[in-house]
């Protein structure tokens, strides 16, 4: 069955993982297993960029980017929305190799790809609507104005926990402004990359265009490491750990280029007096044990009023209880495995802390007899924040904390390096209001009775502080693979200067 939707993808047991103008074929590179974390079994085989191969990909999207940004945006809108309508027919193959790349389960892999059809359809009506402004000028006769042109070749680096939405969140972007997109994925889900690079070229190929969207895999961060070092690429868009981001901000800033951060969270919810507890515990469930842990946005920290504490840990331990392991590709799993034996161990590392440090241990955390690397989701209560919270912990590991007033909640919520996702819990519209006021949460997203994750392509995605200050997807993210340009134009007799400056000869 699995083999079936390879090959429709067009993925074979051996691949090339270097696409520039065309796949690249051997010139230096190493070769890396994709591992299926549900049962630790190979899937195919990529050979990765060598630096000549990186080369080769940086100068054909240089040329290619030439010539797409010479084509009308609402003509690249519509390659967009070909694009699109590709995905929606590979909808259910692509989900499913997700699904065996990343251990999500297949709901969530169709999701992440129909989040990327989602970003098809926004960036095709984006492409009429990529305007500046008109300003008032203060001089006579004159018109100001700005204008927006793409940037060049942007270079994408992109983590494993959403190996193609977030590609498509940067590229559907990039592409509608004029731009080039180099592509570098995780090396845990290369099969991925390549299949979506397939599909991409299906409808940039024929016109000559597939330089345009270029893909080179690594077997670390080594193609990383040139991007960010490589002034040929104004923008980085950088997805990850923040200390990839930490390493891959300085280098670009030092060379002056743009970077686009979309790094960690440790995303935290309030559980108020007034909050429905039904809708609470079905949305913290699906924050903090959904994607098995895995999102950026995953709840790690819960704060609930000290007269809900003992309501909502029995709640959430009974529904601990029901939560249906195993093999992410069966309907009815909710929660499959890790993505490799590290985070298994990490997250085993953090329980033991979260214990030494006062916690204690509602439910999980037990070894899971299966061949993959699952794990039992764990819930830790603490009688106040402890130091283990204050790092985001890439599992399903959760701690919940009472709290005494609503003031304290938000402090002790945003009293972390990161600041990604939040959310309150609450029938009472001052206690949202107070979460959503300026000194409220420091988050780049605030919710209101939703968990912090699964956000709407709609909004401008990304968080504050550590996190890394980026903006993807919908609002007015676009500008961000822009070069905004403010032009004057003088169409009278005379040359007045701007805050009434003299500088006339005698
Ligand atoms: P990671 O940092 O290990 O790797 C992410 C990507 O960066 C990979 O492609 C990796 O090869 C590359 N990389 C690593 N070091 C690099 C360097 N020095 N220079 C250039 N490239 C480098 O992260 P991961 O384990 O793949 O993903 C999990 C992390 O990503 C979590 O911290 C999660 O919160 C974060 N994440 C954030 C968002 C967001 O939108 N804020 C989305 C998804 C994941």
């Amino acid at each position: 069955m699995f083999e079936d939707v390879l090959t429709r993808l067009g993925i074979a047991s051996r691949n090339s993982g270097v696409h520039s103008s065309h796949w690249l074929p051997a010139s230096g590179g190493t070769w890396i297993d994709s591992w299926n974390p549900s049962n630790g079994r190979v899937l195919g085989e990529v050979l990765t960029a060598s630096r000549e191969d990186y080369d080769g990909c940086v100068l054909s999207a240089i040329d290619a980017q030439r010539a797409w940004a010479r084509v009308p945006a609402p003509r690249r809108g519509e390659y967009l929305r070909c694009f699109g309508n590709l995905l929606r027919n590979a909808k259910q193959d692509l989900g499913m190799l997700v699904t065996l790349e990343t251990g999500k389960i297949l709901s969530e892999g169709t999701g992440e790809v129909q989040e990327m059809i989602d970003m098809c359809d926004f960036a095709t009506g984006l492409s009429r609507q990529l305007y500046g402004l008109t300003i008032a000028s203060e001089r006579a006769e004159h018109r100001m104005f700005e204008q927006w042109h793409p940037l060049g070749v942007v270079g994408v680096i992109t983590a494993f926990n959403f190996p193609v939405a977030v590609w498509a969140w940067n590229a559907a972007l990039a592409l509608v402004c004029g731009n080039a997109v180099l592509w570098k994925p995780s090396p845990l889900t290369p099969l991925t990359a390549i299949a979506v690079q397939r599909l991409i070229q299906q409808v940039l190929a024929p016109d000559g265009f597939s330089g345009v969207s270029t893909l080179c895999v690594d077997a670390d961060s080594e193609v990383g490491k040139w991007m960010a070092m490589d002034g040929r690429l104004p923008l980085i868009s950088a997805t990850g750990s923040c200390r990839m981001g930490r390493s891959v901000a300085a280098t670009v800033a030092a060379r002056f280029g743009r970077s686009l951060l979309e790094l960690g969270g440790n995303n935290a919810a309030i559980v108020t007096p007034s909050a429905d507890l039904d809708r609470t515990v079905r949305a913290v469930l699906f924050a903090a044990v959904g994607t098995a842990g895995q999102r950026c946005t995953t709840l790690r920290r819960l704060f609930v009023h000290h007269s809900r504490l003992d309501e909502v840990i029995n709640r959430l331990a009974h529904a601990y209880d029901s939560v249906p392991l195993g093999l992410p590709w069966e309907p009815e799993t909710l929660l499959g495995p890790l993505i490799h034996q590290g985070p298994v161990g990490e997250m085993k590392r953090a329980l033991e802390h979260a214990l030494r440090e006062g916690g204690t241990l509602v439910r999980g955390g037990n070894p899971v007899p299966l061949e993959g690397s699952f794990v039992q989701p764990a819930l830790v209560k603490v009688p106040a924040p402890i130091p283990i919270m204050r790092q985001e912990t890439f599992a399903p590991l959760l701690y919940v904390c009472p709290y005494e007033d609503l003031t304290q909640a938000i402090t002790w919520q945003n009293d972390v390096h990161q600041g990604l996702s939040s959310a309150i819990f609450t029938d009472r519209i001052s206690e949202a209001e107070q979460f959503l006021a300026h000194n409220g949460s420091d988050c780049g997203i605030a919710n209101v009775n939703i968990g912090t994750s699964g956000a709407e392509i709609g909004g401008a995605f990304g968080g504050e502080k550590e996190t890394g200050g980026g903006r993807e997807a919908g609002s007015d993210a676009w500008k961000t693979y822009m070069r905004r340009q403010t032009c004057t134009i003088n169409w009278g007799q005379y040359l007045p200067l701007a805050q009434g400056v003299k500088f006339d000869l005698a």
